[in-house]
């Protein structure tokens, strides 16, 4: 009987990319998935030390999964990623919980090393680092690449580079995960065709700094346009672009070749008059989501955070794409309380949140971090001024938020199936403007005569579209209902 493993994967979608590397290599080695972290041999936790919450978040788990050992089972625990890569000699010191530790550059390596400190027998292929051709292979071989665990949701984050060069005062990514390097273009491919094989329908493409892929937004619409020919992908998402111009220019050029997805129901984009056919109205699949972090509109706040721009070249941004992509929706994140931040710096943010409308937004609260060039600046802002500061741009943004749901009732939206619940008939769905596991979600309702009374509702899959008219909102989600039959 081989050996189960059971991953839990924290922090943000890059992670869960690197998940599924390590997931590959355990499969590589022979051991198969368990059912739950309980019941596993060996419980990996895929950690982030982004910023202080993350790390409090790590720990809790770390302490949680040991509470699970402590019942009497043999299980093993190990931690990975950012954390381990960060603090490997407190964890070896101070956590005694962790049986093995590794960091953010052994991903691939995972069942390798868990094989050989833990004695497992057999292997069932070499487990070395792989070049690239090598991992392409691997990643078709069916034995080793079925069911990786994507299939379970009908998306999955894809990352096409690793570390940054930008340099945030804040930031300590670029200390641990290192200069920026890209993932070739034939390996992304080969992967994202793997994922779709699997039931994977929407693919995020994730990265510490996307729009620097390619070395030019040309090579990087490369990579879309061959993504595109991918048949059984309906949706593909860019996430974290740096607001710069270089961001400007990728869209342009993504508009150009009618690469955006246009939701049929909203009669948006024009479709291509050729082309690869896709689930909207044109040949495009890029969804009309547009992620930019601007972490602050401050110009003094942003100089001392070595970060480009101010609140005018971000509206100006955030406009042109608006004029450039038909029902996009913007997320954008917000870095307060750092050193130097003054309350006037909270009234020119809370300015922007009404003037650009963000329809979603990340807040995150200043915490220095050792190694980084602002830690020498220290951290001057109590935290109950930081917390009030949050709280009070969060509150501007849910008013913005408030009115945009009142607008989308009505509404009729073509969405993606995430889940079914048996039983209830409830579907759980999203719109092309919502990033899974980030953003909001549809509770579609339906009645369960229907189901009962309609054998094609029963055939609905999760990844497929299906046509919603929005009826109502909580804080953030929506409740619909379902108005046509899926699309796949
Ligand atoms: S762009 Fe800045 S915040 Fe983002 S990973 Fe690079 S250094 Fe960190």
């Amino acid at each position: 009987m081989s050996a189960t493993y059971y991953i839990t994967t924290l922090g943000c979608p890059k992670n869960q990319a690197d998940s599924r590397e390590m997931e590959r290599s355990l499969r590589r080695r022979g051991l198969r998935k368990a059912a739950d972290a309980t019941s596993s041999d060996f419980h990996l936790i895929n950690s982030c030390s982004f910023i202080e919450s993350a790390r409090v978040e790590t720990i809790q788990t770390v302490m949680e999964a040991a509470g699970l050992k402590r019942s009497g089972s043999e299980q093993k625990l190990i931690l990975a990623g950012c954390f381990s890569e960060r603090y490997s000699a407190a964890v070896r010191d101070e956590l005694p919980e962790v049986d093995l530790s590794f960091g953010t550059g052994l991903y691939h390596r995972a069942g390798e090393i868990i094989g050989d400190r833990f004695d497992l027998p057999g292997r069932i292929q070499g487990d070395q680092a792989p070049g690239a051709a090598e991992l392409i292979g691997l990643r078709q071989n069916e034995d080793v690449a079925d069911d990786l665990g994507a299939s379970h949701t009908p998306f999955a984050a894809v990352k096409i580079s690793d570390g940054c060069n930008r340099g945030c005062a804040f930031c300590a990514i670029p200390g641990f995960r290192g200069a920026f390097r890209e993932t070739p273009r034939e390996e992304i491919v080969a992967e994202c065709r793997q994922l779709a094989r699997e039931g994977v329908r929407e693919i995020c493409l994730v990265s510490q700094d996307t729009n620097q892929y390619g070395g030019s937004p040309q090579g990087f619409i490369e990579l879309l346009e061959e993504l595109h020919a991918i048949p059984e992908l309906h949706w593909i998402r860019l996430l974290y672009l740096y607001p710069d111009p270089r961001t400007e220019q990728l869209w342009e050029g993504i508009v150009e070749r009618d690469l955006v997805w246009s939701d049929p129901l909203a009669g948006a984009l024009s479709a291509a008059a050729s082309g690869v056919a896709g689930a909207g109205g044109g040949r495009g699949k890029i969804v009309p989501y547009f992620e930019s972090p601007v972490q602050h509109v401050s110009a003094p706040v942003l100089r001392a955070m070595r970060r480009y721009g101010d609140a005018e070249k971000f509206l100006k941004l955030f406009a042109k794409i608006r004029g450039l992509v038909p029902n996009v929706e913007i997320r954008t994140s917000l870095l307060l309380g750092y050193p130097g931040e003054t309350e006037a710096d909270i009234e020119a943010v809370l300015r922007f949140i009404t003037e650009a409308r963000p329809e979603k937004l990340a807040l995150f609260s200043y915490s220095p971090e050792e190694g980084t060039p602002g830690y020498a600046a220290g951290d001057p802002i109590d935290a109950e001024t930081k917390a009030g500061r949050i709280n009070e741009v969060r509150l501007a943004h849910l008013d913005v938020l408030r009115e945009l749901h009142r607008e989308r009732v009505g509404r009729r939206v073509r969405c993606m199936v995430d889940q079914i619940e048996p039983g209830s008939g409830r579907i759980v769905a999203r719109r092309a403007q919502d990033a899974p596991e980030v953003d909001e979600v549809v509770f579609v309702e339906t009645e369960a005569a229907e189901v009962a009374t309609a054998p094609a509702e029963n055939e609905l899959q999760v990844g497929d579209l299906l046509d919603v008219e929005l009826t109502g909102f909580y804080e953030y989600d929506m409740t619909g209902t379902r108005i046509g039959s899926s699309t796949t």
